[in-house]
C-alpha cells in the first residue's frame, strides 16, 4: 500500500471541501473495493476521505411512492430492513445476496453503484427500477448512470448521496453466483411496473444492460417459454477463465426465467 492521509469527513460539505482540495483523494464507504485495489497498489490516493459514517447519506425511507436509499447504507441494512421487506422485497433479498456476511455488513449502495463492477448485484435493481441518482450536484436517471465496465456519469469529485427505487407491484432477482466470491455470473432482476415490463441484466457482459427482445416478448405475453430461442446480442458477454460468451448468455437466459416464475408466483 502507497501511503495516504486518511480524513474522517464530518458532513457531505466537509467531504466535498476535501475532496476540491485534494484532487488526488478518494471517496471511502464500505472499503471493500477500494482498500483491496489499494493493497494491490492499482491507486495511489493522496487522501481517503471516509464518508461511510455520514448521516445525510444513511437511511431507508419510502417517500412519495418511492423507496429512498441512503448511499453510505450498508448492504446487510437493506438486506434485513423491514420497510425494504415491505415495499420492495426483491432488493431486500438481491442485497442479501451480495458476497458474505462480511462483505454485507461494510459495503454500502453507493459505494457499488460508483464503483459499478461488471457483475455487481445493484446495478440490474438500479436499471430495472428506472432509479434516480441523487448526488451532491444533480438527479441521474439510471439509463444515464451506468457507462460500462467500472464507468458511470459520475463526475470527478461527484458523491452519491441516496438513490431513489420505483416501487413496482411486482419484481424478483435471480443469480447465478461465482461460487468464490459471490458476484453474479449472471444475474437478473425483472420488473412489472408503471414503466412496463424491465429485464436487467448483470454479470454476463462488460456492464449491466436491458435484454430488450425479452422485455417485448414478455410485454407480449408474460411467460417464461417466450424467452426461449430470443436473441441475446453476444457481442459484449464477458469470456474468461470462468465462462465463455454462449455459456453466460444461457446463464442468463435461465436467470430471467427463474426471476419471472418467482415473480409470477411472488416470491
Ligand atoms: C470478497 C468480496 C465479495 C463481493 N461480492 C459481491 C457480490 O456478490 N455482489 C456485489 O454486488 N458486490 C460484491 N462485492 C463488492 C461489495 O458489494 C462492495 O461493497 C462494493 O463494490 C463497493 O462498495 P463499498 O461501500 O465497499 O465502496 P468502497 O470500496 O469504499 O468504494 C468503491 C469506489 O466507489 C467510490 N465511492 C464510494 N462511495 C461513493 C459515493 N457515495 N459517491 C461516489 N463515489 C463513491 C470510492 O471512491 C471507490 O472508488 C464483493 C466484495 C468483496 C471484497
Amino acid at each position: 500500500m502507497f501511503q495516504f492521509n486518511y480524513v474522517k469527513a464530518k458532513s457531505l460539505s466537509d467531504a466535498q471541501a476535501l475532496i476540491a482540495a485534494n484532487p488526488d483523494a478518494k471517496l471511502l464507504s464500505g472499503g471493500m473495493t477500494l482498500i483491496p485495489t489499494l493493497k494491490q497498489r492499482l491507486a495511489q490516493p493522496s487522501h481517503l476521505v471516509d464518508i461511510g459514517g455520514l448521516s445525510e447519506l444513511r437511511g431507508i425511507e419510502v417517500k412519495d411512492g418511492q423507496l429512498v436509499i441512503g448511499a453510505a447504507t450498508r448492504h446487510y441494512e437493506v438486506a434485513s430492513s423491514a420497510v425494504v421487506k415491505k415495499a420492495l422485497p426483491a432488493l431486500a433479498s438481491l442485497a442479501y445476496l451480495i458476497g458474505d456476511p462480511q462483505v454485507r455488513n461494510r459495503g454500502t449502495l453507493g459505494g457499488s453503484i460508483a464503483n459499478n463492477d461488471p457483475a455487481a448485484d445493484y446495478p440490474a435493481a438500479v436499471l430495472a427500477l428506472d432509479a434516480t441518482i441523487v448526488t451532491n450536484k444533480r438527479e441521474i436517471a439510471a439509463g444515464n448512470f451506468f457507462q460500462g465496465m467500472f464507468a458511470t456519469a459520475l463526475e470527478e469529485g461527484e458523491i452519491v448521496v441516496r438513490v431513489r427505487f420505483n416501487i413496482p407491484p411486482r419484481a424478483a432477482y435471480e443469480k447465478f453466483a461465482h461460487p468464490a466470491s459471490g458476484y453474479a455470473m449472471a444475474g437478473v432482476f425483472v420488473a412489472d411496473g408503471a414503466a412496463g415490463l424491465r429485464v436487467a441484466v448483470t454479470g454476463a457482459a462488460s456492464g449491466v444492460f436491458r435484454w430488450s427482445e425479452a422485455e417485448q416478448a414478455l410485454t407480449k405475453k408474460l411467460s417464461p417459454e417466450v424467452l426461449e430461442g430470443l436473441p441475446l446480442d453476444l457481442t459484449n458477454m464477458n469470456e474468461d477463465i470462468h465462462a465463455t460468451r454462449e455459456y453466460r448468455a444461457n446463464l442468463a437466459r435461465v436467470m430471467t426465467k427463474r426471476a419471472l416464475v418467482k415473480m409470477l408466483a411472488g416470491k
